[in-house]
């Protein structure tokens, strides 16, 4: 069933979205009773030469909520003692703009446009958006049955057909942190929308090495040709069903490292058909236990959808889920050290045929 949405706005004009289970929910009649200061001042993006990529620069971000205590949760719906960011008592699935954004569409762009004359600057256009998978603030999304998996995909393609088309919008990118391991700065289970105004350099990367993929076979799809490889080898995948297969990338760069992708071809969460969004769920729930079955305790991880960009080389994706941990084993996790951080060389300490091996036990 989709979900039924209703927008409202906050008090200081943020947009947010209530994805329901149930029509009627009446959500929306909640206002925001909070004085909320004005949204914060630009970011800019400025370019560096030396690698030919945009980096964001957001100094608000740096006194944003952290860690607050379970009764103060801005993600929690609004009780008679704290007014949150959901003004309603309750809620499904809820989506709103981010009060400390990297990106806005709400920037108003500056004087500024560059540094030097090798260093170009433009405004931090775009659109950051927080995703609350549920009210419940002690879940966790492995926890969430199928049914509102499904919900949580049908608010990201939601939001990805809409914010596609806002101007200026190159890439978008939703994604979920879980884990102080992992820098998580809420508690409350909650994802993540960031709408970039330039392809991100990983995405650039990807697209340069599909791009040479068609024209040395006579445009096949890079992605589709290493996914079946994979059908084909076995020995890395982890689980699969009618719709969606999931392996451990041959090289994969972190310990743990599942790509999880449809069977059939599609740049983008809302080209999904409903058979292909209500088989998602139990597969990818089945695989984020096995990921806390590994060590026997709940794993930080990245979840990461790689959609097509809107522009240049659409035609060149192809919607895969990343989903990757830090922790190599129970009392160790992988830092980005001089090798990563330094000159982006992953060194992988665990093999990829002994992951898969690993989180095919794991159950
Ligand atoms: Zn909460």
């Amino acid at each position: 069933m989709t979900p039924t949405r209703s927008a409202v706005r906050l008090s200081d004009g943020r947009e947010l979205i209530y994805f329901d289970e149930t029509p009627d929910s009446g959500r929306a009649s909640f206002a925001d009773t909070r004085q909320l200061p004005p949204p914060p001042p630009a970011s800019q993006l400025r370019y560096d030469p030396l690698v030919d990529e945009w980096v964001a620069i957001a100094a608000h971000r740096n006194t944003r909520t952290f860690l607050p205590p379970s009764d103060a949760c801005p993600l929690c719906p609004t009780t008679e003692r704290f007014a949150s960011e959901i003004p309603a008592p309750s809620y499904d699935v809820a989506v709103f703009e981010n009060q400390f954004p990297s990106f806005s569409d709400r920037i108003v762009a500056n004087e500024l446009t560059q540094v030097t004359e090798l260093v170009p600057v433009r405004p931090g256009q775009g659109r950051c958006e927080v995703v609350c998978f549920t009210s419940d603030h002690n879940a966790a999304f492995g926890s969430l049955p199928p049914s509102r998996v499904r919900t949580v995909i049908d608010a990201l393609a939601d939001r990805t057909a809409e914010i596609s088309t806002m101007p200026g919008v190159a890439q978008v990118f939703p994604f979920e942190n879980r884990g102080v391991e992992i820098g998580v700065t809420l508690h409350h289970p909650h994802g993540q929308i960031y709408a970039y105004p330039t392809v991100t350099p990983k995405t650039a990367a990807m697209l340069r090495a599909a791009r040479a993929h068609a024209e040395k076979t006579g445009g096949r799809n890079l992605y589709a040709d290493v996914l079946a490889a994979e059908q084909t080898a076995k020995v890395r995948v982890v689980a699969s069903n009618e719709h969606w297969t999931a392996y451990v990338p041959a090289a994969a760069r972190w310990p743990f490292e599942v790509h999880l992708a449809p069977h059939r071809q599609v740049p983008d969460l809302p080209a999904l058909t409903d058979a292909e969004r209500d088989a998602f769920g139990p597969l990818y729930l089945d695989l984020l236990h096995r990921f806390d079955g590994l060590f026997g305790k709940p794993m930080p991880y990245i979840s990461a959808w790689h959609q097509a960009v809107v522009g240049e080389g659409r035609e060149l994706g192809y919607l895969h889920l990343q989903l990757f941990s830090i922790r190599r084993a129970a009392d160790k996790l992988k830092f980005l050290a001089g090798s990563e951080s330094a000159m982006g060389a992953f060194v992988n300490d665990i093999v990829p045929e002994n992951a898969a091996q690993l989180l095919r036990d794991a159950v």
